[in-house]
């Protein structure tokens, strides 16, 4: 019989075809990023769970080191600071004895075989929230915001980071961090730079997780705007002509076309970052019994991956590598 149909399931019939035409390499332990929220306490074994976010906490830096000590074949970590105390120049943001820099010196004291990314942004630790400096009509001033942040990144690489995330969104900062960065010495610091972040609802329980809601107005000023997507490749560009090492896609699963536009467009490496808001969606439905919470995850993260993704930053890391589904 000659059929006129395509037998696609010709090569679906058993585990060993299907291992062998699969297109996207299962999830590997080295492709994820843990994301951990750092707190200044005068606690030393602080530990709270953050509400929406259920199974993250914030840790003090020794709870953090205890955290990265037992999660097995962890391979890299984003740090967030959660600081004391704000104020209106994001002073905690660069300061010397910073908690970000205190937890970045413990671990890389303890643990150098761990790559120590560090979030580079102002949001926590100013007064009004905000990811830049504020004029008193309320705009985010760009340029004076540049120095600041790439003050920051500079605290980071004295503090021992391998490598640096700026996620504020002002234009030429990737130029300031690399300029500040090579005056110092730190030429050999990557910037992984939030090339392409949204204006997002999916950032709601980070805000939460990191106190870093803005007080007033939203961040629609220096956020991308959903409804774009060649705006991706101009920044994605604009990044890598300022010195960016990597790229960061910010969503991630709402924003697989926009990963998968910017990897046809640049040969960097790309990284997804799989936000609150995703984990919270997965976490919510798991624990009501209405998905297969682990299957979804790693479904989802394997989704980044055929979209273009190298690395992935997600919150479902620890639970992925602690149950040993990510090779
Ligand atoms: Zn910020």
């Amino acid at each position: 019989m000659n059929t006129l149909f395509h037998r696609g399931r010709r090569l679906r019939q058993s585990p060993q075809l299907r291992d062998l035409v699969r297109e996207t390499a299962p999830l590997l332990a080295e492709d994820l990023v843990m994301p951990c929220f750092v707190v200044e306490t005068a606690t030393s074994r602080f530990r709270k769970e953050i509400p929406s976010m259920p199974g993250q906490f914030q840790l003090s830096p020794v709870e953090l080191e205890k955290l990265v000590e037992t999660v097995p074949r962890l391979a890299a970590v984003l740090l967030f600071g959660i600081p004391a105390g704000k104020d209106d120049r994001a002073s905690g943001a660069y300061a010397e004895n910073g908690i970000v820099q205190q937890a970045v010196r413990r671990l890389k004291a303890r643990r150098p075989d761990l790559l120590v990314i560090t979030d580079v942004c102002l949001c926590e630790y100013m007064s009004h929230g905000h990811c830049g400096v504020l004029s008193p009509d309320g705009r985010i001033q760009n340029d004076a915001t540049l120095p600041l942040i790439a003050q920051t990144a500079v605290s980071h690489a004295q503090a021992g980071a391998d490598m640096v995330a700026p996620s504020d969104m002002m234009d030429g900062r990737v130029a300031a961090i690399r300029g500040a960065l090579d005056a110092e010495g730190f030429t050999q610091t990557p910037i992984l730079s939030y090339a392409v972040k949204y204006a997002s609802a999916f950032y709601g329980p980070f805000r939460e997780a990191a106190h870093s809601a803005p007080s007033c107005g939203d961040r629609k000023s220096y956020q991308m705007d959903p409804g774009n997507a060649r705006e991706a490749l101009i920044e994605a560009r604009a990044d890598i002509a300022e010195g960016a090492d990597a790229l960061i896609v910010k969503p991630a699963g709402p924003y697989a076309d926009i990963l998968y536009r910017v990897r046809r467009a640049v040969d960097v490496p790309l990284c997804a970052y799989q936000v609150s808001g995703e984990y919270a969606m997965l976490r919510a439905a798991g624990l009501k019994g209405w998905i297969d919470e682990k299957s979804a995850m790693l479904e989802s993260l394997l989704g980044l991956k055929r979209a273009g993704a190298d690395m992935i930053i997600t919150y479902c890391a620890e639970a992925l590598l602690r149950q040993k589904l990510a090779r």
